[in-house]
């Protein structure tokens, strides 16, 4: 038996790890480690292997390895000549050389008792002489090895130790480096996901809050923002809060998920949330004090650069953990897709209402009283009240427009309209545009009462003009076409007898 080497450690040699105890618990620490750098069957890596070849040029040996010691095998990173990827950890060399904290030096593997059964010492190999030092991480934990072998017996001095120790390092360095690297593209990735799943919430918002053009109920279109809100973030409530008509207060206009509503801000009260987002147009996000995560966001909604109109208020229940970074971006969006949908919705309804007005008149027109006369029918038959309907023609319309001319025309009509409409009681009666000279009237009153309205709308007429009236009173068995044609007769027959009268339509005759 031949005499140990005695550990060669000289001062160029760096620090050694704190000595590892071969027990269980430390076993699975340093497999932990292992995964850790997620190295075992990497692809073969140039770095190393030109370490290893420079190791077994510079001790003259055959054969230099980067090993991995895993769980039940010893890995080669890089293996400079030697055919094979593994061996089997035990009893495998380098998983003894890991569990020292110096290089684990064997001059003459086959006479040392701790070596002489190795396969590659007694097989085919014919391994003698082996150095290995332990690849460590910070913590002490030995990977696997830098390691050179000869199969002859040698001994190296303290300098080549220490030159071996310095390319372990180097390996060390180059295993730390990967690792750093990885992690830094991992980050990369998570940054390029958390982006890509923003620009996927923000399509949806997109989708979402223009699906709702064709809604033109101004508060369905509200609920509908604060529920995507809500969605996307999972705040537990949403609410609106919407300038008052006096300017000076902002008013909760609906609110999804919260149990009450909160009181009228003033502007002017910048404690409030509501008004500090409101006045700078930036969104507000409060925190409880020990988190940075929000348990209130109130993000305004400002068209074109204006100043706000609105704030939409976000609530969690608990501090939420979203990024304040991707809450703040999808809300912007929510906030410039919301304004968009109300603008539409205002706009929706302002074309609503102007495809139901006269543009001459500025009364409603047919197409209102069409869809607005069997509503007030319905209403005067579950109210039991009676209810009449008068047309209004002016007389020989066509002799005025020849004889002054059609633009004088247009004058009578809309100085007829407002004289009538100023004759009629606002609020109950109705006054239309029914056609060219024609005008309906809505009167829900008895018949003495219709007749008397009637009369001084017919002396009303302007211009010195006359108009003729038919009149009915409705049956509730009839229905709004049948009760306006029952007036249209009797227009007709005003016309017959001489105009410048009212007619009344005759009782009707029963059903059908
Ligand atoms: P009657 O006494 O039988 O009602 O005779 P009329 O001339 O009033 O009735 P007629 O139906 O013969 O003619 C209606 C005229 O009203 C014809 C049309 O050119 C004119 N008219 C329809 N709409 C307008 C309008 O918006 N402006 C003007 N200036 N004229 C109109
Ligand atoms: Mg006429
Ligand atoms: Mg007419």
């Amino acid at each position: 038996m031949s005499k140990q080497p005695a550990p060669a450690v000289d001062s160029r040699a760096r620090p050694a790890p704190a000595p590892v105890l071969a027990t269980e618990a430390i076993e699975d620490e340093r497999l932990a480690a292992v995964r850790r750098y997620d190295i075992v069957d990497t692809p073969p890596d140039g770095a190393f292997d030109r370490i290893t070849a420079l190791a077994a040029r510079l001790f003259n040996v055959p054969i230099a390895i980067v090993s991995i010691v895993d769980e039940d095998r010893i890995w080669f990173k890089s293996h400079h000549g030697l055919e094979i990827d593994e061996t089997s950890r035990d009893p495998g060399l380098c998983a003894s050389a890991i569990m020292q904290t110096d290089p684990w030096l064997v001059s003459d593997a086959r006479a040392d008792p701790r070596t002489m059964a190795n396969p590659l010492v007694a097989g085919e190999v014919g391994l003698r002489f082996y150095a290995g030092v332990p690849l460590a991480d910070e913590e002490g934990h030995g990977l696997g090895t830098l390691c050179i072998i000869d199969r002859a017996p040698r001994t190296l001095t303290p300098d080549e130790v220490a030159t071996l120790q310095d390319l372990a390092a180097v390996v060390m360095d180059e295993i730390e480096l990967r690792l750093a690297s990885r992690r830094l593209s991992e980050q990369e990735w998570a940054l390029a996901d958390e982006q890509r799943r923003l620009a996927e919430d923000i399509i949806q918002v997109t989708a979402y809050i223009r699906g709702l053009s064709d809604t033109e109920d101004a508060d369905a279109v509200r609920a509908a923002i604060c529920r995507i809100a809500m969605d996307i973030v999972q705040a537990d409530s949403a609410a609106i809060h919407e300038l008052a008509g006096d300017d000076l207060t902002l008013t909760q206009t609906l609110n999804v998920g919260a149990p009450w509503t909160s009181p009228d801000t003033y502007l002017q009260d910048l404690s409030s949330p509501a008004a500090r987002a409101f006045i700078r147009g930036k969104a507000v996000q409060v925190t409880q004090t020990e988190s940075s995560a929000p348990e209130t966001f109130w993000q305004p909604f400002a068209a074109g650069g204006r100043t706000s109109v609105a704030v939409l208020a976000l609530a969690w229940d608990r501090p939420s953990d979203m990024s304040p970074i991707r809450l703040s971006h999808l809300m912007a969006h929510v906030a410039a897709e919301a304004m968009a949908a109300f603008e539409r919705a205002d706009l929706l309804t302002q074309l609503e209402a102007l495809a139901r007005t006269d543009a001459l008149t500025g009364l409603p027109n047919r197409r209102a009283i069409n869809e607005d006369l069997p509503r007030e029918l319905e209403r005067a038959r579950r109210e039991g009240r009676s209810l009449c309907v008068a047309i209004l023609d002016i007389d020989h319309f066509k002799r005025f427009n020849d004889t002054y001319g059609h633009p004088a025309g247009d004058r009578l009509l809309a100085d007829a309209a407002v004289t009538w409409r100023d004759a009629l009681r606002g609020g109950t009666d109705l006054l239309a545009r029914y056609g060219g000279e024609e005008f309906l009237v809505v009167l829900p009153a008895s018949t003495t009462d219709a007749h008397a309205t009637m009369e001084r709308l017919r002396a009303s007429t302007p211009e010195g003009q006359t108009a003729s009236v038919g009149l009915a009173i409705w049956d509730p068995a009839e229905s709004a076409d049948e009760l306006v044609a029952r007036a249209d007769l009797a227009l007709y027959a005003a016309k017959r007898a001489g105009r410048n009268r009212i007619e009344q339509a005759p009782v009707r005759s029963g059903p059908g």
